[in-house]
């Protein structure tokens, strides 16, 4: 089974990201063998669904597309799309406010 790896934060590469240990945070972090470069994913998802809405939120703020969104946060459309079909509800609650 192949491994859910994210793409590289740098040069945005799908296929040459390794994993390079744990960063003192506990946050796993990758090596990129195309640009040499290390990222972090800010990848929470473990048991924390508050958290992970809070992020795709941030990313849709930041203008990220739900390809992109799932990417950076190392989980798969199907939950990005849960997320955001939450956050719409919530927007609409704001709205009829
Ligand atoms: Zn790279």
């Amino acid at each position: 089974m192949k491994e859910n790896l994210p793409v590289c934060h740098h040069c945005s590469k799908m296929d040459c990201i390794r994993k390079h240990g744990l960063a003192r945070s506990g946050v796993q972090r990758y090596y990129c063998t195309s640009c040499k470069r290390t990222f972090q994913v800010r990848y929470i998802y473990l048991g924390n669904e508050t958290n992970i809405l809070r992020q795709v939120k941030a990313l849709l703020d930041e203008g990220k597309s739900r390809v992109e969104i799932s990417q950076t946060l190392g989980v798969s459309q199907g939950i990005i799309d849960r997320h955001i079909y939450l956050i719409t509800l919530e927007e609409e609650e704001k709205v009829g406010d």
